[in-house]
């Protein structure tokens, strides 16, 4: 089994309880080191670009204003506009909203989509919001960040709680404020108004052909391979299938309300039926119930973390069996978790690479949506394939030849590249 031990330390993005943007800025010091960078494009990159913060009004269904704060932070777009989604959470701050920016500023860079690194945020509770509160909200973020947003300059796309509707209606704010309709403003729109067929299946798709790719590496045929997937939404369950359909056996899956386990094999297709039915995998026929911790240490060829971030840390990273890990979820591996894979010989997939089929598709969308020239499902799928296994491909090559992680080379061709950009452009004035 191949082993990377013994580099300098690249870690995963996301560890619980650091500054997210403290985490990533380390993250970038490291292969800043390894690359021996020029330090003023380090500095460069250190900084983001542009911050926005906004204030949003919104009269509430019962009359009174309340008033919400938003951000869209650039952090780089010396490759082409900036591309990044909107999340509306209760939580979140400018430091995670700047380190996803950085985030995506890489995961376009490894995949070479012509894009910058952006993010956007509205701090809020979608749940404590009713629809047309909701829409409010967003008309009026989208008129904050106009200043910023444009097909030319910065496309959003859905995040955590927003979705296609919420681009809708960005769209068609910003196409109010044109005089004219603009469909490339933001991706994941709905198909009605130029979304991309194959759109809402790309994560899950790409990362299946990660793991195919991954597993022809290792020499592990996947027929018949054990396969554990952690997290049954959209992209877990598109993944899922995919692997079932190549011959995997899908021995456990699990979501926010249960997990269920057949060492035989479960029947996907019919636990989507289930879990469309009652809501939850819990309970389904010819299954037994398994435990959200169990579930992790099960022995398995390929283990799928496809639900929330920090899932595999320090506490049950030793006792992980599984000999390829695909980062489907964004940072389910903490730092110390990954360094005890690494160690162990697993072969991680980085969420950079595994779960970039979405914004893949995204640019497949945009220019489609310039071109005003729409492709079908399989011409989508074709592109998909070839550009993330070109990217898988690149970097297990680097991998190789520099004894290093998959992270590790992924990081170091995504920031070689936009340090290439940055340097050939020159300083203005
Ligand atoms: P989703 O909301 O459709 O699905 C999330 C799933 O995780 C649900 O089945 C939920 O029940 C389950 N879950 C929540 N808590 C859990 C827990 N404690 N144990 C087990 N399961 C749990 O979300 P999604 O779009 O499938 O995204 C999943 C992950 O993939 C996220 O980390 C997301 O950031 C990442 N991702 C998604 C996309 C995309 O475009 N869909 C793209 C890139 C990355």
């Amino acid at each position: 089994m191949t082993s990377y031990s013994g580099e300098p330390s690249i870690v995963a993005a996301h560890h619980v309880g650091a500054n997210p943007w403290q985490t990533a800025l380390t993250q970038l010091d490291a292969v800043a080191e390894r690359l021996n960078l020029d330090p003023g494009i380090h500095r460069i990159l250190r900084h983001t670009k542009r911050e926005l913060t906004v204030s949003i009004p919104v009269r509430r269904d019962d009359g009174r204003i309340d008033v919400f704060t938003g951000f869209r932070v650039q952090h780089n777009i010396n490759r082409g506009p900036a591309k990044g989604g909107i999340r509306y959470h209760p939580g979140v701050t400018l430091d995670e909203v700047r380190a996803l920016a950085m985030l995506m500023t890489w995961k376009c860079a490894v995949a070479r989509l012509p894009f910058g690194g952006a993010k956007g945020a509205v701090v809020c509770d979608t749940h404590a919001l009713s629809l047309p509160e909701l829409e409010r909200l967003t008309r009026r973020y989208a008129t904050e960040i106009s200043i910023l947003i444009g097909p030319e300059s910065d496309i959003p796309a859905p995040d955590m709680y927003t979705n296609a509707q919420v681009m809708a209606w960005i769209m068609d704010t910003y196409s109010m404020q044109q005089g004219y309709s603009v469909p490339a403003v933001v991706t994941g729109k709905p198909l009605s108004i130029g979304g991309s067929e194959g759109r809402v299946e790309a994560p899950g798709r790409g990362v299946f052909y990660t793991i195919r790719d991954a597993a022809a590496h290792i020499g592990l045929d996947l027929a018949g391979a054990r396969v554990v997937v952690q997290g049954f939404g959209a992209l877990g369950s598109v993944a899922a299938r995919l692997l079932a359909d190549a011959g995997c056996r899908i021995i456990a899956v699990s979501d926010s309300r249960g997990g269920v386990y057949n060492d035989h094999g479960l029947d996907v297709r019919r636990l989507l039926r289930h879990k469309q039915e009652h809501g939850t995998v819990g309970d389904f026929a010819a299954s037994e119930a398994i435990g959200h911790d169990e579930l992790l240490r099960l022995p398995c060829e390929v283990l799928l973390p496809a639900a929330l971030g920090n899932q595999i840390n320090e506490r049950n990273a030793a006792e992980v069996r599984a000999r390829i890990v695909a980062e489907g979820a964004n940072g389910p591996l903490t730092m110390a978790a990954d360094a005890i894979l690494d160690e162990g010989g697993v072969l991680v997939i980085p969420d950079i690479i595994a779960n970039a089929g979405g914004v893949i598709v995204s640019y497949f969308e945009w220019v489609q949506g310039l071109q005003e020239n729409f492709w079908t499902e399989d011409e989508v799928n074709t592109r998909l394939e070839s550009m993330i296994r070109s990217s898988f491909g690149e970097a297990l090559t680097r991998a190789q030849d520099g004894r290093v992680s998959l992270r590790t080379a992924a990081y170091e061709l995504a920031v070689g590249r936009v340090a290439e950009a940055t340097t050939v452009r020159g300083l203005f004035p």
